[in-house]
């Protein structure tokens, strides 16, 4: 698990395992703990611009 203080959003690849997205750090190799994962998932939901407006 990984245990990074900071991590940004392209540190996180979202790795396919069975029908769930598995959170990773790319830079620990690590996957996110859940509070993390649910974190980034919302990030990365942001990124793509479906919730509220970009800067
Ligand atoms: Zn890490």
């Amino acid at each position: 698990m990984c245990e990074c203080s900071k991590i940004h959003l392209y540190e996180v690849e979202f790795k396919l395992d069975g029908m769930v997205v598995v959170p990773t750090h790319k830079n620990c190799g690590f996957a996110l703990d859940e509070k993390q994962s649910d974190k980034f998932q919302k990030e990365l939901v942001k990124s793509w611009g479906f919730e509220d407006e970009e800067e």
